[in-house]
């Protein structure tokens, strides 16, 4: 069975679309099945992943109102040798045209078990990239994952607002989703020549111990550059330091996965 995680946090511009491209490459790279679900009307990470999002016939819209299946709408990332569920602006207007309908909360999960049913829909990972908001999108996001991967930048402001991501997951799961629990923080866009950084880091280390990855993902200027290029930034420079770490990412989060007995 796949393993889900959401990619969450509810600022803007914190590195989660980065995060899901890059592990999802990472991931595929060391022989997973990986399939990219687009939460974002941005469509970042289907733009990042090279999948045209305004080519798209079918996206994760249809899929949420349930007029296609995953196993239709889903693109190749040739790029990242991964699926992509993608997104576009239509995304903007599922959100309005959810609230009225039954089982608003439970779509994507339901829409997951239903392609996972199929030999040719089975991944060993799904990673969500939600959008910067706790909105319905977000929560179809929670209600169909395992864990919560929250990447996060070493700032003075970093655990403020974090609260609120912690307590929809708590809310999650004591109401909608058994399952889902937090994987793991990430700490992203590292410059250890700041010193505020470096505290920050040492605070989340003593606030959130195991729960924080070991690996860090310095700030790097090929990571930024890639999405351009419609690659991941592990493939459009292997040899950057920012590629290297998300490939120690990925295979961090195999062996947490491991040691968490959520292996398949
Ligand atoms: P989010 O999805 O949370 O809004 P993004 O992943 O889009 O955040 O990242 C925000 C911006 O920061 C993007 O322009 C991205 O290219 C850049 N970025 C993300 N991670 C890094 C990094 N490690 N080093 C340099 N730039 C980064
Ligand atoms: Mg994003």
């Amino acid at each position: 069975m796949a393993k889900v995680f959401c990619i969450a946090n509810q600022k803007g511009g914190v590195g989660k679309t980065t995060t899901t491209v890059n592990l999802a490459a990472g991931l595929a790279r060391v022989g997973q099945r990986v399939l990219v679900v687009d939460l974002d009307p941005q469509g970042n990470a289907t733009m990042g992943s090279g999948v045209d999002k305004r080519a798209m016939a079918l996206s994760v819209y249809d899929v949420l109102l349930e007029s296609a299946g995953i196993l239709e709408a889903r693109q190749r990332s040739e790029a990242g040798g991964y699926d992509v569920l993608g997104a576009n602006r239509e995304l903007a207007g599922a959100e309005v045209e959810l609230v009225a309908l039954e089982r608003r909360n439970e779509r994507l999960r339901q829409a997951l078990a239903t392609a996972a049913a199929e030999p040719d829909g089975r991944y060993d990972f799904v990673l969500i990239d939600c959008p910067p908001s706790l909105s319905l999108l977000t929560l179809n996001g929670l209600c169909s994952a395992h864990g919560v991967i929250v990447p996060m930048q070493c700032e003075y402001f970093a655990l403020e607002g974090l609260s609120d991501l912690v307590n929809t997951i708590k809310q999650v799961h004591a109401n909608l989703n058994r399952d889902l629990q937090v994987i793991g923080l990430l700490r992203v866009m590292f410059d250890p020549r700041i010193t505020l950084q470096q505290q920050v880091s040492d605070q989340l280390k003593a606030h959130f111990g195991d729960k924080l990855f070991n690996t860090v993902i310095p700030r790097n200027v090929r990571l930024a550059e890639a999405p351009s290029y419609g690659q991941p930034g592990v493939v459009f420079d292997a040899a950057s330091k920012g590629a290297q770490a998300y490939m120690a990412f990925a295979q961090e989060l195999v062996q947490r996965v491991r040691t968490l007995g959520m292996a398949a």
